[in-house]
């Protein structure tokens, strides 16, 4: 049996027909930048996630780069983060001119370890950027109550976290704004590159307008220098499609977690840990298990798709050479680049499927 890590093409066939007819209204059309389609999705994205504001952008990565600048963070300022997250977090942090600073993860839920963000902050700091590792958000209250008591924005990474929940509220809605990504692998993927910033802040929202667009109002009138940041018409046809099924597909996630964490119960594979203070939309399904590597190797030789995030640690990057961390410096985000692995886990996979991916594994550990 073959497994792939993640089959958009099955995905794709229950919605073909509608995305087809909704990207020809952008054609026929011919309003190929901006229009009443980005405006609809900034709409339901913004309600969606419990915020009056939402601006679309090109990527994930510009959302976390364009809410950055809107905030005025750059040279000489630090920014809070997690060295265990996909590279675009201290990516964008960097670009800006300011340093990412790193603080350890929770090793239960991979998300920054709330308890040592305090210690890191300092006369600089400008920001915290939590990030909701694997479809879970972060522990946001103590993160806000330290913002608040040090006067930080609070840019949360919730590219792989779209409608996730903590303690009622959804990803984005707490911190100064939030990040989402349409990646194709995220759970609300376009046909191609795309983002979108949610706030509730409006002056924050009206600086990121401008920012996405040059700096630009009216015209040719420039107030700062900005960017492209723009998120494209037809990349909000085919996500307007696919959002109505949001929360059935992160539903049928869960679900398939359910599925395999009853499969691993009381065997070595140590399942992915959800508090019960969040609802997670399972973007990946991430176990521990001892000699990793042998795993890995023994699933794609029987024809199943698994992901490696992250093998190496932000801290540890070649380009970050220079912030002076070493091996040992975060032991924990060191830790889960060793151990854990994400499984299928899409919305289409069979219980079949997932009976074959878990008995390989046991075979292999047990
Ligand atoms: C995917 C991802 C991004 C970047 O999004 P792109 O749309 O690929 O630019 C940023 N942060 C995290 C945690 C991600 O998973």
């Amino acid at each position: 049996m073959q497994v792939p890590l993640l089959d958009l093409k099955a995905q794709y066939a229950t919605i073909k027909d509608e995305v087809l007819a909704k990207i020809n209204q952008v054609l026929d059309s011919q309003r190929c930048i901006g229009g009443p389609l980005i405006e609809e999705l900034e709409k339901a994205i913004a309600q969606l996630s419990g915020c009056k504001f939402a601006v679309g952008v090109s990527s994930g990565t510009d959302a976390l780069l364009a809410s950055l600048m809107a905030l005025n963070i750059g040279s000489g300022d630090e920014v809070i983060t997690t060295p265990f997250t996909f590279f675009a977090t201290a990516g964008s942090i960097h670009r800006t001119g300011a340093t990412p600073v790193f603080v350890d993860i929770n090793p239960k839920t991979y998300n920054i370890d709330v308890s040592r963000i305090e210690a890191a902050v300092t006369k600089r700091t400008k920001a915290i950027m939590p990030v909701h590792l694997f479809g879970q958000m972060a522990d946001m209250d103590p993160i806000m109550a330290v913002a608040k008591k040090h006067s930080l924005a609070v840019i949360e990474d919730a590219a792989q976290a779209i409608s996730s929940a903590y303690k009622g509220k959804k990803a984005g809605q707490m911190g100064t704004c939030g990040c989402f990504s349409f990646f194709p692998s995220k759970n609300l993927g376009g046909i191609g590159d795309g983002g979108m910033v949610v706030t509730n802040d409006e002056k924050f929202n009206h600086q990121l307008v401008l920012m996405r667009n040059h700096g630009m109002e009216p015209k040719y009138y420039h107030h700062f220098v900005g960017g492209n940041f723009r998120l494209d018409p037809i990349q909000a046809a085919a996500l307007l499609v696919k959002l109505p099924h949001l929360d059935n597909w992160s539903q049928a996630r869960r679900n398939n977690a359910a599925y395999y964490d009853k499969k691993f119960k009381g065997t070595p594979v140590m399942t992915p840990y959800i508090s019960p203070d969040c609802v997670s939309i399972y973007n990946q399904y991430v176990i521990r298990v001892p000699k990793r590597d042998e795993v890995v190797k023994h699933l794609q030789a029987s024809g199943i798709g698994c992901e490696i995030y992250y093998p190496v640690p932000m801290h540890l990057q070649k380009c970050f050479a220079s912030l002076g961390y070493k091996a040992g410096s975060f032991p924990e985000a060191e830790k889960a680049c060793r151990e854990v692995m994400a499984l299928p886990i899409y919305p289409e996979l069979t219980d079949e499927m997932q009976d074959y991916v878990a008995q390989t594994i046991l075979n292999f550990v047990s």
